[in-house]
């Protein structure tokens, strides 16, 4: 017997005919002998859903009533995919995130699991219950409700399957598992059999929207056997682990773009010691990430700076750079919104000169201007204009020998947002 983690994205149980197909699918499970744990996001769009009515309401609404909002989507599933299991003959329990002892920081809307208290759901499992856990969700020691991030159900899958010591964690989706790109964009994408945490890692941070990153994280920390598989077929599916072996001659093993990247520049500023503390400790003190950081030069004794954040945090950060302007001198800040970052990760880049040059030419060949590089040991990212990625990331994955003879496999809405 096994004790075994499985969580259902969104789209898995978008409609109340896809929730029966998924408590069939874990009652299988619990045939089979093990004790199961579920993880359930809210049905297919419906955090975007109230996002968008949040935002009719009130065009900055505070985070707290945010996550009031939002853990709501997974309340629902929770329940329907309990009464689904009833209805087939088997006992199961739903909880929200601060039931199964979820406790997370004090922060809204990106908040991080700093412990978990499991009694109650091992008690459950005891009693012979199927064990349905609300994604995304837990409170602080305050009390207040918190959400983990958008895709953060795989968090909570992952973070439970450590505090429970559980066998595995399968995070079921769309996809039958983690392809060298997004197989929505690449349909000659290759399914990989098993990719490492840290490749994972980059790639989750870099925008595969197909694991939340801080579930990878976790994983790595804690050494959970993690797979991601098709809550549609029985497909075989990816794992995710220490180390993963690299075909011979591929250096490469994925691709990721995210599509929300914005550049600030902040242009004349005193070029005296001290300044980018100042800017970018304000900016940290307020939950902005910033990601590429690049100095343009220095005439004068002004600098110019540019930097890049999420789109979403532009606004925010144009904010705060308005309120350090007397502490930190400059003459203007510009932005650019609609910019994507597309990147390549691969365990075995860090030894192969020549990686970088194929990914400049292959970007340049379609005519496409690099805005901004970074580098780390595993991964090279250029930032360019939105328009045309698609083709970007085509060339890119043929240009990488990634292409595979065969279709990916896709489930679940083509219209998916
Ligand atoms: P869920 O609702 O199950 O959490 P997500 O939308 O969060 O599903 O993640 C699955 C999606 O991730 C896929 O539909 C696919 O479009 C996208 N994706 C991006 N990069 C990859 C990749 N490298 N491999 C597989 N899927 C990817
Ligand atoms: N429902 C949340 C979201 O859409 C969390 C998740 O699906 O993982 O981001
Ligand atoms: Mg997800």
């Amino acid at each position: 017997m096994s004790l075994i983690v499985m969580k259902f994205g969104g789209s898995s149980v978008g409609t109340t005919e896809r929730m029966g197909r998924v408590a069939q699918r874990i009652i299988d499970k619990k045939l089979q002998g093990h004790k199961v744990i579920v993880v359930v996001s809210a049905m297919g769009d419906t955090t975007d859903d109230l996002i968008d009515k949040a935002n009719e309401i009130n065009e900055k609404p505070p985070a707290r009533e945010m996550d009031m909002l939002l853990t709501t989507g997974e309340q629902i599933s929770v329940a329907l995919l309990s009464m689904a299991i009833h209805k087939l003959g088997h006992e199961a329990k739903s909880y929200t995130g601060w039931q199964a002892g979820i406790v997370t920081e004090d922060v809204h809307s990106k908040a991080r699991i700093s412990d978990i208290s499991p009694d109650r759901i091992f008690n459950a499992l005891e009693e012979g219950n199927i064990v349905i856990v609300a994604g995304f969700q837990g409170m602080t020691d305050r009390g207040e409700i918190t959400t983990l991030g958008r895709g953060g159900s795989d968090t909570t899958a992952v973070a439970l399957a450590a505090a429970i010591k559980a066998d595995v964690c399968e995070i079921y989706t769309d996809v039958d598992g983690i392809y060298s790109t997004d197989p929505r964009v690449v349909k000659c994408a290759r399914k990989l059999p098993a990719i490492s945490y840290d490749e994972m890692l980059e790639l989750a941070h870099l925008g595969a929207a197909v694991l939340h990153p801080r579930a990878v994280e976790y994983a790595k920390h804690y050494n959970v056997n993690l797979v991601v598989r098709s809550s549609f077929t029985n497909n075989e599916g990816t794992l995710v682990k220490e180390e993963a072996e690299m075909e011979q001659g591929v250096v490469v093993r994925g691709i990721a773009f995210d599509k929300n990247v914005a550049r600030i520049s902040v242009l004349g500023v005193d070029d005296t010691p001290g300044v980018l503390a100042k800017m970018f400790g304000a900016l940290a003190d307020n939950e902005i990430d910033v990601d590429i950081i690049v100095q343009n030069g220095v005439q004068d004794g002004k600098a110019d700076f540019s930097f890049t954040v999420s789109s979403s945090d532009r606004a925010r950060a144009f904010d705060v750079l308005a309120s350090i302007k007397s502490s930190v001198p400059y003459r203007e800040t510009t932005f650019e919104e609609d910019l994507v970052k597309v990147s390549i990760v691969g365990a075995g880049m860090v030894s192969n000169p020549g990686v970088a040059a194929k990914m400049f030419k292959a970007i340049s060949d379609i005519g496409v201007n690099i805005i901004m590089v970074s580098t780390s040991e595993i991964k090279l990212s250029c930032v360019i204009a939105s328009d045309p990625l698609t083709d970007v990331v085509r060339a890119l994955h043929t240009a990488y020998g990634l292409d595979s003879s065969d279709t990916a496999f896709v489930g679940g809405p083509s219209d998916r947002r």
